[in-house]
């Protein structure tokens, strides 16, 4: 991400110097046209578009000075000590620090310059320069892959310039190298245990390593290679799970192009190789890219393309599959990336690792049953609200909030009841012999009401102007809400235990199996969102008991909450006296304990916090474990001091986030609750946290 600058300390005079020392003038003169150009553009600040490939020395030495109004520096200090700051300063190009942003690297960090000194594949036909890489970076295929040019510096390769040959083809035109680097490959990636992403360059015929660093890959490449890696026992199964943190990596073209990368979905070049920047980037973002179509023509004036024969305009679809590098003309169905062998390997070595259980959040039977596929051990959090949306249901819901009374509520409520059974019943089905935590009504009565201006009638209108509020965030939603109108909650507790209960009849297997926990009985689990008072879920728990023994007597279940306000993180030691388990809902909880509406913040000033630096990360995506997560560790001590075995789990969007997940394990959580995508990167998160927190012992105990 940061600026280089090759060929320092060529001048008018000591370009002659290399031509005769190598007799080689062309070769002095392109080295030295090199340097005006990359200097130029790097400590000048001249823009790229102003030089050529094609440019003699005369041309970009004219260029220089007709840019910058001086001649360019002859004297080799001076060269140095200015490229030597550009590249420092280049710490602080706004690429950089997109680049940072994104990927979570600390702006005080610092960095170094490296000055060492040159080796030149741009030589002749006996030199060459290339990327190379252990692995098939794309499949974690093992072979021999990566490109290289002939008579070129390393630039070339890795800007696009031109386009490469596959890296086989060294083996005819440059035999011996070519077995070396073969040789010294494999050496590294026994000596690093990884596959390597290796930079060289032939000069005349003597090989020269420039760097080597862990390959970034693809997800699908990275299990595979720590797969076989452990097949082959260059590494231990422990290791193979711990590494699947690092799936997710960077790269880029013009490395300006760092803003478009992280909006596209994928990229498709003109120019370079599999080894150019933008194929890099793309892959470690887990992007398609197709690099080195040469068939495509763009003309940005008039924001058209030319594939082939095929002309397209901006908003034209077209599909691309980085695997094979094929370009197809409109939408192709994709189909759902899918747990191969590989990867159900890593993640049953990380399941025997990890102590934290992995659970989804899912609202319906589907979702239950694709989360119990990807290895979710339950349900941490059920919401209910969609189940009063739907056309049959809707128009009764909304009977139900423009009744004039509790009788004219709860008719409608008794016509909601059956669908809301039906659905419970999908789920607990879906879901047979695990957990399944359900949360009963938490949005605002509002968002079930059109805007004022579509109402049907008056009295609907009167309604919602009535329901209006300044800030529904923080307003009659979650345990409010059932407390001022107890039927609600009343109806959907019966459900709940109607739908258990028939699936017992059923002869199904249901979530009353309990497989958790050692043999203790299991559970529904009932969940009353925005508790802030141990009186609230006081009541709100007598409610559920009454239901439940009306419904279900014979039926054992949990009541717990949510903890999603700092006034119950604080107070988690009385509400702990009539809760079974706290669920931390750390989207509720960021909001609350920054004092940051997510839907006043995203895109607006927080947007502005992240781009200029007063906020690493976006604390409702990665926790902000030292505020929201303190109130945590808080309620968890708490919490515990006044009932040692309540149940913990946190179901806010930070329980699949792998950071925030090894902070759950840290502070003692039960579990965490995440998509049912997410489950797979969750239970190798935990197994994660696992490792860490024994690498961290060792290092204590070795006096660290
Ligand atoms: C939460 O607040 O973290 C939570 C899970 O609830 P919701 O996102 O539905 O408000
Ligand atoms: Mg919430």
């Amino acid at each position: 991400m940061m600026d280089s600058i090759l060929n320092v300390g060529l001048n008018d005079e000591s370009v002659a110097g290399l031509a005769r020392s190598t007799g080689n003038e062309e070769f002095a003169r392109d080295c030295y046209r090199r340097l005006i150009q990359m200097f130029g553009e790097t400590v000048d600040g001249i823009p790229h578009e102003s030089f050529s490939v094609d440019d003699t020395v005369e041309q970009a030495r004219e260029i220089y000075e007709r840019e910058t109004g001086h001649g360019f520096p002859q004297d080799a200090r001076d060269q140095l000590q200015r490229a030597v700051t550009a590249v420092f300063d280049s710490w602080n190009s706004s690429r950089a620090q997109v680049y940072r942003r994104t990927y979570g690297i600390a702006d005080d960090l610092g960095t170094a310059v490296n000055i060492v000194q040159m080796v030149f594949g741009n030589k002749g036909e006996g030199s060459a320069t290339g990327v190379a890489f252990t692995r098939d970076p794309s499949t974690g295929e093992q072979g021999v892959y990566g490109e290289y040019l002939v008579n070129a510096q390393g630039e070339d390769v890795v800007a696009g310039t031109r386009t490469p040959q596959p890296l086989a083809e060294l083996r005819g035109r440059l035999p011996e190298a070519y077995d070396q680097l073969l040789e010294t490959m494999a050496a590294l990636e026994r000596h690093y245990r990884d596959m390597q992403d290796i930079e060289f360059t032939v000069e005349e015929g003597h090989l020269y390593l420039l760097q080597t660093r862990t390959a970034k890959r693809t997800a699908a490449a990275a299990i595979k290679c720590a797969v076989d890696m452990t097949a082959e026992g260059l590494i231990e199964r422990d290791e193979a799970v711990a590494r699947e943190a690092v799936i997710l990596v960077r790269w880029e073209t013009t490395p300006d192009d760092i803003h478009g990368l992280i909006q596209a979905q994928g990229v498709l070049t003109a120019h370079g190789g599999m080894t150019s920047h933008a194929a890099v980037v793309a892959r470690g973002m887990g992007k398609p890219c197709v690099a080195g179509c040469e068939d495509l023509d763009i003309d940005s004036r008039t924001k058209t393309v030319r594939i082939g024969r095929q002309q397209l305009r901006e908003g034209d679809v077209i599909t691309i599959d980085g695997g094979t590098g094929r370009v197809i003309v409109g939408e192709v169905p994709l189909v759902p990336p899918a747990i191969n062998e590989d990867f159900e390997t890593i993640l049953e070595w990380a399941d025997d690792l990890r102590r934290l259980k992995v659970r989804a959040n899912a609202d319906n039977a589907e979702d239950a049953a694709k989360a119990r596929e990807f290895g979710a051990q339950g349900i941490g959090l059920c919401r209910t609200e969609h189940m009063f949306f739907g056309e049959e249901r809707l128009p009764v819901m909304q009977e139900m909030i423009l009744a004039d009374d509790e009788a004219g509520r709860r008719d409608a409520l008794g016509r909601l009841l059956p669908f809301q059974q039906s659905d419970f019943e999908g789920i607990f089905e879906a879901m047979a012999g695990l957990p399944v935590t359900i949360r009963v009504l938490d949005p605002p009565l509002h968002e079930f009401l059109p805007d004022e201006t579509d109402a049907t009638d008056e009295r609907m209108r009167r309604r919602i102007r009535q329901l209006h509020e300044d800030n529904p965030m923080l307003g009659t939603r979650g345990c409010r809400l059932g407390l001022q109108w107890p039927e609600i909650y009343e109806m959907q507790v019966r459900a709940i235990a109607r739908a258990a209960t028939a699936v017992l009849e059923r002869g199904g297997e249901t979530p009353l199996v309990e497989m958790e926990r050692g043999g203790e009985t299991p559970l529904v689990e009932i969940m009353h969102p925005l508790v802030g008072f141990r009186e609230e879920l006081r009541r709100l728990r007598e409610l559920t008991e009454r239901v439940m023994e009306e419904e279900a007597p014979e039926l054992e279940y949990l009541c717990g909450t949510m903890i999603e306000l700092p006034r119950a993180a604080l107070r988690a030691d009385e509400i702990a006296e009539v809760a079974d388990f706290f669920s931390f809902g750390t989207n509720d909880l960021t909001q609350t304990a920054l004092g940051m509406s997510r839907d006043d913040a995203e895109g607006k000033f927080l947007t502005f916090y992240l781009e200029d630096g007063v906020l690493e990360r976006n604390p409702f995506e990665v926790l902000d474990q030292d505020g929201v997560g303190e109130l945590m560790r808080i309620a968890v001590g708490r919490g515990r001091e006044t009932k040692p075995e309540i149940k913990l789990g946190i179901c806010g969007e930070h329980g699949g986030e792998p950071s925030s997940v090894e902070f759950c394990h840290r502070i003692g959580l039960d579990y965490v609750s995440c998509s049912p995508y997410r489950v797979p990167l969750a239970r190798l998160a935990a197994a994660q946290a696992v490792l860490h927190e024994a690498k961290r012992a060792e290092y204590v105990q070795a006096g660290g």
